[in-house]
This record gives C-alpha cells, structure tokens and sequence, in this order.
C-alpha cells in the first residue's frame, strides 16, 4: 500500500491548492529516500513547467526542466551553465532531476546552485507569482512552513560566465568551487558575481569581492575577500587552511580568464 496520498494536478492553480497538504513532486530523486516522512506529494510533471525561452536578454527557465535537457539547450544557455548540469550528477539522473528539485534540494557542493548564484538568478514562486533572488531563497526554503512552489528561475543573459571546482575525482562533487559572472555595465548590481561553493547547507555569494571589482578592480584584494570567506570552512572533506587557500587559487584563476 501506498504510504502517503498522491496528487496529480492538472493546473497550477490546482497545484497551489494542494500545497499545504503535501510536498511537490518532480524527477522524485531527493524525495523518494524521504517518503516515509511525507504525508502528501504533489507531482508536478502535468502542469507544463519545462519550458526554456529568452525574451530580450533574459532567459527563462522552467523549473521542472531536467538537468539532460537544460545540457541539451546548445544554442540557449551559455556553456559553462550547462557543463555544471553534467557535474551536478550522471546521465540516469539527469534525465529526472529537475532545476526546480535542486534549488530545493541542493546542498553546498552544488555546481549547479553555484554557478545560478553567480548568475544572479531569481526564482518565480507561487502562490503570488513573485520573484525572489536566490540568495534569498536559498535561506528561506530552510525555514519551516514554507509551502512554496517554483515555477520557473529567472536569468539576465551574462556578458562571460566562468566555473572552477576542485573535487577528489573528476565525477565526483567539488571540496571548492567558484563560479563569476560578467554582466554589462548598464544592468542592475554589481558588474562582476562571484559565488563560492563546495561547504556548508549551500553556496555563498560574495558581495565584499563584487565591491572591490566594481571599484578599483584590485584582483589580489578580491582574491582575498573569498579566501578570507572560507577561513573556517573544515569538514570531512577538507580541513578550512586547504578549502580557502584552493579558494583564492580558483578565484584568481577565474578573474585572469575573465579581464584577459
Ligand atoms: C543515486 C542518487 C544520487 C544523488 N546524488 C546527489 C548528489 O551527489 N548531490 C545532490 O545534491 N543530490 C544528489 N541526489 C539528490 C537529487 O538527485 C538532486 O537533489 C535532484 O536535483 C533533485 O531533483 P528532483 O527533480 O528529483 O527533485 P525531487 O526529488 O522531486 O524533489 C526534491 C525537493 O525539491 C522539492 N521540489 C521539487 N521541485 C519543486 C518545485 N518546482 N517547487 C518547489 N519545490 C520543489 C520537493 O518537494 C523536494 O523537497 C542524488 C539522488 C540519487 C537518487
């Protein structure tokens, strides 16, 4: 027998209904170990929310895309957003993970979630329609009674868009991880993101090095505003003096790529 209910809406208004009574359901990769905890899911997968488009210079995604697909969009995302799809995990998973259930899901080794904070991307959520930066959204889904749905994740189109990681193998997730965007002068924010990742329950903006870049561009000042970000970053994988030197290392890597 089936140990919680099972919703299948066919609208998003249905959806939304739904959603103080159980949990969303996408490609089900996180959730399904969980199930035994869920009183309600809610598969998302009738509502239509795989679309991908650009509209002027911004590029919108559907939050039930999955990985495969969003790798699949040659000619629509910028390269390095879709070889960190390729990293976050292997090709069965890719092809049912969704955007929406790693926002939700995923953790600070994320390559993902990183280079989506570089871009300074936003979320559309329900019930209201607002958009909410991901930096933001990232705390909040934390915090309990959030009973939100993603729909789809918002993204201005960058100028360049460069990634790093350090991990113990070439498949497996990053110890370190960075990830900056160059954005045109005329956009909203600072030019220059920089997101850290590879510790912690998820990556991490770093607005002190932005400053500096938009400033006098001082690469080495930069360099250590991330590093300094890592200083007491230790777990299992890597003691805090290993993941913030490899940070200021991968950083100034990024930023001799990015203004050479
Ligand atoms: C073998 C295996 C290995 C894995 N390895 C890793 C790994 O290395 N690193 C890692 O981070 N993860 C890993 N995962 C977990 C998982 O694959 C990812 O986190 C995945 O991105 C989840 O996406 P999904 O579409 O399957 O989400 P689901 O499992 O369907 O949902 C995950 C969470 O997101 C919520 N959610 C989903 N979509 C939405 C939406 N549109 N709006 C609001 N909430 C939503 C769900 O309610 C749930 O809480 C692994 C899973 C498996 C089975």
């Amino acid at each position: 027998m089936c140990p919680f209910e099972f919703f299948r809406p066919k609208t998003l208004a249905e959806a939304i209904e739904l959603l103080e009574q159980g949990v969303p359901l996408a490609g089900g990769t996180a959730l399904t170990p969980r199930r035994g905890e869920i009183p309600a899911v809610i598969d998302l997968r009738e509502l239509g929310l795989d679309n991908l488009e650009i509209q002027d210079n911004t590029i919108l995604i559907g939050a039930g895309l999955t990985l495969q697909k969003m790798v699949d969009a040659v000619h629509i995302l910028p390269v390095a957003l879709r070889e960190v799809c390729i990293k976050e995990s292997g090709w069965n998973l890719r092809n049912m993970a969704t955007l929406g259930g790693v926002i939700m899901s995923g953790d600070g080794r994320s390559p993902l979630l990183t280079v989506l904070l570089a871009l300074r991307a936003q979320a559309v959520i329900e019930p209201g329609g607002n958009t909410v930066p991901l930096v933001d959204l990232l705390q909040q889904r934390e915090e309990a009674g959030f009973h939100h749905l993603i729909t789809a994740i918002r993204l201005d189109n960058p100028l360049a868009l460069v990634y790093e990681q350090i991990s113990r193998t070439p498949a497996d997730r990053p110890i370190v991880c960075a990830a900056i965007a160059h954005f045109p002068e005329e956009n909203a924010g600072y030019p220059f993101q920089v997101a850290l990742g590879g510790f912690g329950s998820h990556p991490i903006r770093v607005e002190e090095a932005e400053s500096i870049l938009e400033g006098d561009g001082d690469i080495d000042a930069a360099v250590e505003a991330c590093r300094k970000v890592y200083i007491e970053a230790g777990d299992a994988w890597a003691s805090p003096e290993y993941r913030s030197h490899s940070t200021g290392v991968l950083v100034r890597r990024l930023l001799m790529e990015l203004l050479s």
